[in-house]
Formats: structure tokens, C-alpha cells, sequence
């Protein structure tokens, strides 16, 4: 829940249930039972600009969006984002060499391969190894 002083003037307060029945993985273009009903009281709602801009400023940070916000389904809310030149950004898990691959895609996201994931380079490259050499020699 985030904390700003147009929230006291939502029209979704104690409306939770309903809304918390959008935040499925839904990403479709039309709006299922659940997100018409939300989209209708956020159709009411006093502070809708405000509320989308919220949630669209989160998804810049790359937080994961999901729900209705601001009169918006989340099919909506990415193709804003991406009329605006924006990526999705990719998740990274450390010590795995997949996250040693996104380190040398995406340096200006995860900075050089940190140690984890160069072990894991190297331990993958190794079994590589080992398991050519196997084969060869069978
Ligand atoms: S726009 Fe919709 S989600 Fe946002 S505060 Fe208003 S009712 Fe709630
Ligand atoms: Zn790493």
C-alpha cells in the first residue's frame, strides 16, 4: 500500500476484496469479469490520474505490476510504457550462469559478473569440458 495523501480520496478504499481479485496473471487485452468491475469504480474515482501515475512510476523502477490501477488493466498499462520506449527488466539470479549471461547483456542493470556467477561459468564450463572429453574418449 503505498502512502500519499490522495489515497484518503480513493474510491477503491474498502473495496479491497474486489480489487484484489484483478491481481491475477491475467494479461489479456479485454478485460475480464473482475477488472470491469474494479475499472468501474476507478471510473468514479477523484484521483485517477494520480493512482495510474503511481503505479506507472513503480513499473519504471521495474516492479512487477499487476491489478487494476488508475482506470487502467495491466495490458494497458504496459503498452503506455512501451509507447514510451520502455523494456521490461529482466530478473537476475545470482550464481546460476544464465545471471552470468544477463551480467555481460545487461551491464548497465547488473554491473560485471559477480563472483557467484563466474563460479558458476566456470563450473558449467568445466562440465562441459569433462563431458566432451568423456564422450571422446568413448
Ligand atoms: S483510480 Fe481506481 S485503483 Fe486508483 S485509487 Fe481510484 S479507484 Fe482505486
Ligand atoms: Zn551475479
Amino acid at each position: 500500500m503505498r502512502a500519499a495523501e490522495w489515497e484518503a480520496r480513493a474510491a477503491c478504499r474498502g473495496l479491497r476484496d474486489l480489487f484484489d481479485l484483478t491481481f491475477t496473471d491475467h494479461r489479456g487485452r479485454v478485460p475480464n469479469r473482475h477488472e470491469r468491475a474494479a475499472l468501474a469504480v476507478c471510473a468514479t474515482c477523484s484521483v485517477r490520474v494520480q493512482c495510474l501515475d503511481a503505479e506507472l512510476d513503480s513499473m519504471r523502477l521495474g516492479r512487477q505490476t499487476d491489478g487494476v490501477f488508475g482506470g487502467t488493466i495491466v495490458h494497458q498499462r504496459i503498452e503506455i510504457l512501451k509507447n514510451e520506449g520502455w523494456r521490461r527488466t529482466p530478473s537476475i539470479t545470482h550464481g546460476t550462469r544464465k545471471g552470468y549471461q544477463l551480467h555481460l547483456q545487461r551491464p548497465d542493470l547488473f554491473g560485471e559478473p559477480c563472483a557467484d556467477c563466474r563460479e558458476a561459468c566456470r563450473e558449467y564450463t568445466a562440465r562441459y569440458r569433462a563431458d566432451r572429453n568423456a564422450e571422446e574418449a568413448s
